[in-house]
């Protein structure tokens, strides 16, 4: 069901060809994404049990030691003092474990010393939202843009096959741009999803211009009516400076092809990281302002703290969690329901 369009190379001489690949225009998306290649249905199973079943390793990690702290009788100076290690020991960060010791200890709950740590720590994250993340549309008759950001191998090319599967399996056309066209391995890799997916996507060859693969792949959306486009970005140039050049400009190329539309940038941050993983939002954020963390391997780290900091370093939401590998090992990443599988 693909074709392949051979194109001059835009701009540079003597260049070899770029290639497009899309499937064909009479192609819908299906809405049944496949009970997806790995055999899980998209978008089924996500909620709270997912969430706690995602944050198992947190639960036998750092809150084992905390309830063990908390219940073990009388909270002394001492036993306080062990609180804040163990929320530092789970990346929680140091300052803000501090500050949630100072105010649990104040708050003197009638609950006790452990629905306290729990109120100063839910306090810490934005209040629930009414429903799953959806990519703001506010033109209809425009697609939606993601915009995909973040380090290598903290799962980036995963998450946007994820949600491309999710989106899809909820009815939504998905487009896929591969503009991280500093690795072949990054195009092959997500055109090998698009295939699996049943997704048209639209790729250049490595090393071309990402705001041109950008570009095509906005043309590509408005041509077949497609709802959302979700493009993978580079993780890695050989200057930070230039990779956030680069993703400016693609947002430069967003806004000329598509006027109006505002990009959601969703940040990919892998959990297993941790405080590291923090310094590189931050560094996204101030360079091209996310609008969503995805927070990734949540099943793979016994430090789910990390949640907490990151809320309070960036304000910026956590939109979804990823726990495992499979496409629909993804989660509406619902505060409340975070906080109640931390602690139960
Ligand atoms: P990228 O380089 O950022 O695009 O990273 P990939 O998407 O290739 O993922 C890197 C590795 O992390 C792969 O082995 C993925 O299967 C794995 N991975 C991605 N997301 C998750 C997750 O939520 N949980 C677990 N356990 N592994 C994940």
């Amino acid at each position: 069901m693909f074709w392949r369009r051979t194109r001059p190379e835009s701009g540079s001489a003597g260049g070899q060809p770029e290639t497009a690949v899309a499937p064909a225009a009479a192609d819908p998306v299906p809405a049944d994404v496949p009970a997806a290649a790995d055999g899980a249905a998209p978008g089924s199973g996500a909620g709270p049990a997912q969430i706690a079943d995602g944050v198992q390793a947190s639960r036998r990690g750092f809150m084992a030691r905390l309830h063990s702290i908390l219940r073990g009788g009388p909270v002394d100076d001492e036993a306080w003092e062990a609180v804040e290690e163990t929320l530092i020991a789970g990346d929680v960060g140091a300052r803000l474990a501090m500050e949630v010791v100072a105010r649990a200890r104040d708050r003197r709950d009638p609950g006790g010393p452990e629905a306290a740590v729990r109120a100063e720590l839910a306090r810490l994250l934005p209040a629930s939202t009414a429903g799953p993340w959806r990519p703001a549309r506010p033109d209809r008759t425009l697609p939606a843009v993601v915009l995909v950001v973040g380090v290598n191998g903290t799962g980036k090319t995963t998450s946007i096959a994820k949600i491309a599967a999710r989106l899809a399996g909820e009815g939504d056309r998905v487009l896929l741009a591969a503009a991280d066209t500093f690795r072949a391995a990054a195009i092959e890799q997500l055109e090998a999803w698009a295939s699996r997916l049943a997704l048209p996507i639209v790729a250049h060859r490595a090393g071309a211009d990402p705001s041109a693969v950008v570009f095509d792949a906005l043309d590509a959306a408005v041509a077949r009516d497609a709802d959302v486009v979700i493009v993978d970005t580079a993780g890695r140039l050989h200057t930070r400076h230039n990779l956030m050049e680069e993703l400016a400009k693609i947002r430069r190329t967003i806004d000329k092809r598509l006027p109006g539309v505002t990009p959601e940038v969703l940040f990919v941050l892998d959990a297993t990281t941790g405080q590291n993983g923090l310094a590189q939002a931050k560094a996204f954020h101030e360079a091209i302002g996310l609008t969503g963390i995805v927070l990734t391997k949540l099943d793979s780290t016994a430090k789910g703290g990390i949640v907490f900091a990151i809320e309070q370093a960036l304000g910026v939401p956590v939109v979804f969690a990823g726990v495992g590998e499979r496409v629909a090992d993804l989660v509406d990443f619902d505060t409340d329901a975070f906080v109640e599988a931390l602690f139960a």
